[in-house]
């Protein structure tokens, strides 16, 4: 057991597993930074926006964040599957 076990410097993660490199994805309602999170770094409940139904500890999702305003409280946790069907719309009203 190394004992780094909280890898120091890199700061732009809470989990102790390493997650996927974030991607950055155009919609219509702006910029997207989407990482995967492997089912061995999913140890919390979330509610998936796109379907509001638990994400439970072991699945493997993506978290998801504004491109242009990074941060923790702007990430949300989405099912795979939910935020590839996200509807590619831009109406009014639907930009947050
Ligand atoms: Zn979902």
């Amino acid at each position: 057991m190394p004992a780094e076990a909280r890898a120091a410097g890199t700061g732009d993660d809470d989990s102790p597993v390493r997650l996927g490199p974030p991607q950055t994805q155009e919609w219509p309602d702006g910029d997207w930074v989407v990482r995967q999170v492997p089912g061995a770094a999913a140890v919390k409940l979330y509610r998936c926006p796109g379907c509001d139904q638990e994400i439970r500890p072991g699945v493997a999702h993506v978290v998801v964040w504004p491109a242009q305003t990074p941060g923790l409280a702007e990430r949300r946790h989405w099912h795979i599957a939910c935020w590839q069907r996200r509807p590619r719309r831009s109406g009014p009203g639907s930009y947050r």
